[in-house]
């Protein structure tokens, strides 16, 4: 008979021996080094220990050792540890429900074991002696052994039977490397626990049990830890706090973005980008935000189970942590004070040009931790609890107004005051407004100081409801394509709040017959287009921000252009408005509204000093 290579020959379904299933599914679970230093060092935390002990050698390939003063376990636990879906954690669905260890799967020490060769010892606190429990492949053996209370496991030889994997480990510094990452991160969210890391005899760091600010500052050390601003602030449900990095301290790769659930470490695109929104244009180009935010919520609210190393975790309202993640961190670089002044610094190049840098004021503070505490750097005004304009949008239900403000011109005074400010004022390249501080100069970007303004006006209208708006001498009538028409009667509702007059003019056609009343409306029908056009750009990059995507397309449409040409009276108008504004500093997408250069920059360019 020929043979057919295309058919497989049948085969009988059998079920895989332990050992076999065990190899593959250590093929999720541990992927490297790293890996295992995770996994066991999570077991020893739920444990309960205080103070844990990480050794490895040839980049963790070689050798893994952690100990742990935890519980410990008696012989037939230590024994039963190594099985498959082996867990003192879980007993039924309900658990799974709220989950507060970090293990739950049962699957971490089946998983090593099948990959490696094992020991483990472990002594309860009431017996006498402990158990150690050996693993190689198949075999496997017990004695009774001296230890304190706790645990240690020993991993030696990582994928010694996993030829595929082995080849796939990098170098003992690269693997070295990710373990380092995965102790930072569990040292992070443990500040109350001491740790220990040695690498081939070196010791990396012995962090002392602390606050988290002290944990920080170990880790990071007092220069960097100047750069951050603190976050904290809860909902019903849900608590962020933490650390976000000044934008000036931008980093050179993603890898600072620390999110922690519950005390674990998560990787999250959504929360990550809602991070990094924040930031929108506040951040050198090619650089990325530090920043260590903690999210607390109740375990029901969440799905941890949905990625096997349990990095990944699944938010019923998504939506809602987005949205309060980009305002608790907006407002935090606010607070900072994103004003940007023009350094020259040292900066001095070889070839005798001048590099510019961009520094920020609050860069004399000297103790690290007291950082912009809202009250020392925003006049709280009755109404104000260091909510930004996108807080408002959150809490459109108590429909405040914005007329009471003048406090809030007092922001670092004399930089915005109208009295100086008026004084004289320049209108350069048709671009840019000069005018003085008291300390210096000051420029302001007309286009972009105009957005802001309208953004703020706009977001105060949603909130009143008040829906006034200044009708137009002449109606303006527009003809849309079908896509067009049915996103603006989407967007209707918040339009007409916003101080819009559109009514239906027949088939994919509107009337506009009023606007509102800060807009200029020499052509209406460009802006509704352009502003429509741009909505829809940003709801592609960023679909969970409505509303603010609306706000941010009409004021940028809205607004004065560069190339503008606006008269003596336009200008004071403008920085009148400007004055006025909650966050003058910077617009909606974050690029800086003015610069000041102050004085003592010139003198110092001058040679005065
Ligand atoms: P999981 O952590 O998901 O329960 P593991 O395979 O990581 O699964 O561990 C299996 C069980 O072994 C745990 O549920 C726990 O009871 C026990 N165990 C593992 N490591 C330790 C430790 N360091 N100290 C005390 N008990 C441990
Ligand atoms: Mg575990």
């Amino acid at each position: 008979m020929k043979e057919n290579k295309t058919v497989r020959p049948h085969r009988r379904i059998t079920i895989l021996p332990e050992h076999l299933a065990n190899q593959i599914a250590a093929g999720e679970v541990i992927q490297r080094p790293a890996s295992v230093v995770k996994e066991l060092v999570e077991n020893a935390l739920d444990a309960g220990a205080r103070e844990i002990v990480v050794t490895i050698k040839g980049g963790g390939g070689a050798y893994i050792q952690v100990s742990d003063d935890g519980t410990g376990m008696d012989e037939t636990d230590a024994c039963a540890a190594f099985q498959r879906h082996a867990t003192s954690k879980i007993l039924s669905v309900e658990d799974l429900e709220q989950i507060r260890t970090f293990g739950f799967r049962g699957e971490a020490l089946a998983s090593i074991a099948a990959v490696s060769h094992v020991t483990l010892t472990t002594r309860r606190e009431e017996d006498e002696t402990a158990t150690e429990v050996r693993i190689r492949g198949d075999s496997s053996s017990t004695s009774r052994e001296e230890r304190a209370t706790g645990t240690t496991v020993t991993v030696q030889h990582l994928f010694f039977n996993v030829p595929a994997r082995r080849k796939f480990l990098k170098s003992p510094q690269t693997e070295f490397r990710h373990v380092y990452d995965v102790m930072q991160q569990v040292a992070l969210s443990h500040p109350e626990i001491a740790f220990h890391f040695t690498n081939e005899k070196e010791e990396i760091f012995r962090l002392r049990p602390g606050t988290p600010q002290e944990r920080l500052l170990d880790l990071f050390g007092e220069r960097r830890c100047e750069q951050l601003i603190p976050i904290d602030e809860r909902s019903e449900t849900v608590r962020v706090w933490g650390y976000v990095g000044k934008p000036t301290f931008g980093q050179k790769s993603r890898s600072h973005q620390f999110l922690f659930l519950n005390g674990r470490y998560i990787l999250n695109r959504t929360i990550n980008h809602a991070v990094y929104s924040a930031y929108e244009h506040l951040l050198e180009k090619g650089t990325y935000p530090f920043t260590v935010v903690f999210l607390e919520l109740d375990p029901q609210q969440v799905d941890v189970n949905v990625h096997p190393a349990k990095l990944e975790a699944k938010f019923q309202d998504e939506q809602g942590i987005y949205r309060l993640i980009t305002r608790v961190v907006r407002d935090a670089l606010a607070r900072a004070g994103g004003i940007p002044a023009l350094s020259l610094g040292s900066g001095q190049l070889p070839d005798g040009s001048v590099r510019l840098r961009f520094t920020s004021r609050q860069h004399e503070r000297t103790a690290p931790w007291i950082v912009d505490s809202p009250s020392d750097e925003i006049p709280r005004s009755g109404r104000s609890d260091g909510t930004s304009i996108a807080g408002e949008l959150l809490n459109q239900q108590e429909g405040r107004e914005g007329g009471d403000r003048s406090d809030e011109a007092t922001l670092l005074p004399g930089l915005l005051d109208p009295a100086t400010m008026g004084q004289s004022v320049w209108q350069l390249h048709e671009r840019y407004i000069l005018c003085r501080s008291e300390g210096g100069l000051v420029v302001v970007d007309q286009h972009v100081a105009h957005e802001r303004v309208l953004y703020e006006q706009a977001v105060i209208r949603l909130n009143a409801g008040t829906r006034d708006s200044q009708q137009l001498m002449f109606p303006a009538t527009i003809q849309l394509n079908p896509a067009e028409h049915s996103l603006l009667m989407e967007l209707l509702p918040d339009l007409e709040q916003m101080g819009f007059d559109i009514a239906p003019f027949g088939r994919n056609t509107i009337a506009v017959n009023g606007m509102p009343g800060d807009v200029k409306a020499s052509d209406v029908e460009h802006l509704v287009r352009e502003m429509l056009a741009l909505y829809r750009e940003y709801q592609r990059a960023s679909p969970l921000t409505g509303r603010d995507n609306l706000l941010k397309s009409f004021a940028c449409r809205a607004a004065v252009k560069a190339g503008d040409r606006l008269t003596e009276e336009e200008m004071r108008e403008l920085l009148r408005q400007l004055s006025a504004a909650r966050m003058p500093y910077v617009c909606p997408h974050g690029r800086p509204v003015l610069l000041r250069i102050p004085v003592e920059e010139l003198d110092r360019r001058f040679g005065r000093k």
